[in-house]
């Protein structure tokens, strides 16, 4: 039973994750999702119902185009296998709860975000704005570790029913991940006159906030900056980190490949706010533990 249903469920997320290339394609460009049909991005054409059939057309179409021959990009397949590890990753450590229900809406919406930040540097807030709103409407059905507020709650001597800490703990997450960054963006603004980070940078992280809650929040903040600086390491001792930044908008009708782009032009924080909020959502947990053992 356990078994058929994590099949079911990594069907849904194929789906999900084709959906998502959809949208990691055309939200940045301003294009609606629905409408044409998926069509291939260098020569227009229609794609067939048998191309268009998630992991399965990419394998069986040799990686190219059936039409224009043109190569298609290697991030379609990783969206789509991505999805459904998540999901299925999701029900494994959740097991048959609303916790799992939550977090795979919230890996679909992290795994979008980013790869729309890798290849073009945005973080649309036809993601992040709903996805806050989500999360904290979830956050009451489905409360993460409410710890970190319970402890901090302790301290004022304040009690709460269960459904109003998890608000509580969620709003805390979002304010505290967001407030960091965005005094950490002000800082930077203050010192080099340069914007260090964008806005999306910080709505991802309130949302990230009302979905992992205030205890994991504190996790992300800490891996992300960390996460970015040792890349950003490795790129300098690589010598392959051309730093003038691309414009935004600039040219997005032939975007360059998303491995091109992550090259070329400053970090894009997002993914490591992404990369590091899923990571969060099933190792947090243990390194707090590791963590706190050492008191
Ligand atoms: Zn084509």
């Amino acid at each position: 039973m356990d078994l058929a249903f994590e099949c079911a469920l990594f069907i849904v997320g194929l789906a999900f994750g084709s959906f998502l290339n959809v949208c990691i394609r055309r939200i940045p460009r301003d294009e609606s999702v629905v409408s044409p049909g998926s069509h291939c991005p260098a020569c227009g054409s229609q794609l067939r119902w048998r191309d268009n059939i998630p992991l399965l057309s990419w394998l069986l179409l040799r990686r190219h185009c059936r039409d224009c021959g043109d190569r298609i990009s290697s991030r379609y397949p990783a969206v789509e296998l991505l999805t459904p590890v998540l999901f299925v990753a999701s029900y494994g450590f959740f097991g048959p709860t609303w916790l799992t229900a939550k977090f795979c809406i919230f890996c679909f919406l992290v795994v979008g975000l980013i790869f729309m930040d890798a290849e073009t540097g945005l973080l649309p807030r036809e993601f992040t704005y709903p996805g806050i709103v989500l999360g904290l409407a979830l956050s009451a059905i489905a409360p993460a570790d409410t710890t970190g507020t319970q402890f901090l709650l302790r301290a004022f001597g304040a009690e709460l029913s269960l459904h109003a800490l998890a608000v509580l703990d969620s709003a805390a997450g979002a304010l505290v991940g967001a407030g960091f960054f965005y005094v950490a963006w002000a800082l930077y603004y203050l010192l080099r006159k340069r914007h260090g980070m964008g806005f999306g940078d910080i709505a991802l992280m309130a949302m990230a906030g009302v979905f992992l809650g205030l205890k994991l929040t504190l996790l992300v903040i800490f891996a992300a900056p960390l996460a970015g600086s040792v890349y950003a390491l490795l790129l300098l001792v690589r010598g392959t980190h051309k730093a003038p930044p691309i414009d935004e908008g600039a040219d997005l009708q032939a975007p360059p490949s998303a491995r091109e782009t992550f090259l070329t032009r400053e970090l894009p924080f997002g993914v490591f706010l992404g990369a590091c909020s899923l990571a969060t959502i099933f190792f947090g947990e243990s390194i707090w533990r590791w963590y706190l053992n050492f008191f």
